[in-house]
């Protein structure tokens, strides 16, 4: 049998999708690289912004048409599982009853299980609801559709499995979030954070380490708060333990983590840059707003002074580091003074890279309580300005590598083709060169030709 799993949003889901992947391989299904002869089609599904959620409706009509189409007794089943799924997942379902079931984001270790026992059902002729005990629970009916978004405390505990062991590999080590920023659905279709044990999280890594990963991702939503739950052992905190038993692991070689939130940057995560080896000279750390009273309306507990002391700290222990950033322009109360404030700390910061956000109201939300009231036009000038501010200083920062010798974890064929190969520096730059394919998967020095602001045009050295 085969699955088509198609993926949207951050790497949170991304990662959910892999280990999704792995559970139906483990079960002899094959992966479908389309739709059409699936036996089951999954949509993993984001729930941040609603024009994300359009486009999902979309896809599902799609879908729930070309199934339609298809001649009896093939059709496949289709799932709605993720964020999504939990946040308007019963809403779905009244609106397209073809689906087969909705599995929220508390049930991604079940859901090649609930698929699975649904198509082999639908093959015996059995229809496919009431799913047996133990396979989760009903807790919606519209149509006959299977929808369960109920909160499985365990479910983050099992998403541990790798369909294979990619040069740089994602590893879950939490899920949900606490903040409550005002604008966020994620602790609303997460729900409050969780971390895994730290044994777990080492056992996989090694796992992945024998199999041929040398680069791991850890991932959270506030991955810096990762253990707040447990026990501090000698007064370090659990995030930072965790990334000293990381980089002990024989066989990988660099450590990234994504995302960290400014309010539990301790000293001791700066000081873990340069003295942690393997921690590559690279973060990823939101500002979202560069204005003080922005960030209170925002709900996000720090200061902009705060930030910029964390990334000029963090310049002062490793010089070369990258740093990029998440911003939102047009926040509701965002005046002109405001979006200046936001401009000098983004300027000041220097980063290298950023994904700015036009603002929109996420039903849900407190933020969608307060009136949106930065006209469209303005978002987009202030979206065009902050943009212009980030090629300047990609496009000094990539130029400054032009001529240096650079350590890449290559990754695998570039997208281009003709024998090229890429990979990527310690500091997250993508690298572009001619080398044999048998190099993927392992370290490698380039020289850097030129560069543009997103990529590094490079040779082998
Ligand atoms: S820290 Fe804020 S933006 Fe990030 S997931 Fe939590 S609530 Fe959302």
């Amino acid at each position: 049998m085969k699955v088509y799993l198609r993926t949207y949003g951050c790497q949170m889901n991304e990662r959910d999708s892999e280990h999704i992947a792995a559970d139906f391989a483990g079960r002899g299904w094959e992966i479908a690289d389309s739709p059409d002869d699936a036996d089951a089609i999954i949509v993993n599904a984001c729930s941040v912004r609603e024009q994300a959620e359009l486009k999902v409706v979309g896809l599902l009509g799609r879908l729930v048409s070309a199934r339609l189409a298809r001649p009896r007794g093939g059709l496949p089943a289709i799932g709605l599982i993720g964020c999504m799924a939990q946040n308007v997942g019963a809403k779905i379902v009244s609106k397209f009853p073809e689906i087969d079931f909705v599995a929220g984001s508390r049930k991604t270790a079940a859901v090649a299980g609930i698929a699975e026992e649904i198509v082999r059902r639908r093959l015996a002729g059995r229809g496919h609801p009431p799913l047996p005990e133990g396979m989760g629970r009903r807790t919606a009916k519209f149509s006959d559709a299977f929808v369960d978004v109920s909160d499985d405390p365990s479910d983050f505990l099992k998403i541990d499995k790798h369909l294979s062991a990619p040069p740089s590999a994602l590893v879950s080590v939490m899920q949900g979030c606490q903040m409550n920023c005002s604008y966020c659905i994620v602790p609303k279709v997460r729900g409050a954070q969780r971390s895994r044990p730290m044994a777990d999280i080492l056992r996989e890594i090694e796992r992945l380490a024998e199999r041929g990963t040398r680069e791991v991702t850890l991932l959270g939503q506030v991955v810096n708060a990762y253990g707040r739950e447990f026990p501090r052992e000698g007064g370090i905190s659990n995030f930072v333990r965790l990334l000293r038993a990381v980089n002990e692991i024989g066989g990988i070689e660099r450590i990234r983590f994504t995302s960290p939130h400014p309010s539990y940057f301790s000293d001791e995560l700066i000081d873990s840059y340069g003295s942690l080896e393997k921690l590559c000279e690279y973060v990823h750390l939101p500002l979202q707003w560069g204005s003080d009273a922005i960030l209170k309306k925002m709900n996000r507990p720090y200061r902009a002074g705060r930030f910029l002391d964390i990334v000029s700290r963090l310049r002062k222990r490793v010089p070369n580091i990258s740093v990029s950033t998440d911003i939102i322009v047009g926040f509701p109360g965002e005046t002109e003074e405001d979006f200046e404030l936001t401009r000098s700390a983004f300027r000041e910061a220097g980063f290298d890279m950023a994904f700015i956000f036009r603002y929109s109201p996420r039903a849900g939300t407190p933020s969608a309580e307060m009136p949106d009231d930065v006209p469209e036009e303005e978002k987009r000038r202030r979206n065009a300005e902050l943009l212009g501010e980030l090629e300047k200083t990609s496009r000094a920062y990539n130029g400054s590598l032009v001529g240096s010798v650079q350590e890449v974890l290559v990754e695998g064929p570039a997208r281009r083709g003709e024998g090229v190969m890429m990979g990527r520096t310690r500091t997250h730059r993508k690298a572009l060169f001619k080398a044999p394919e048998s190099l993927a998967g392992s370290l490698a020095r380039v020289r850097v030709l030129s560069a543009t602001t997103t990529a590094l045009e490079a040779e082998l050295a």
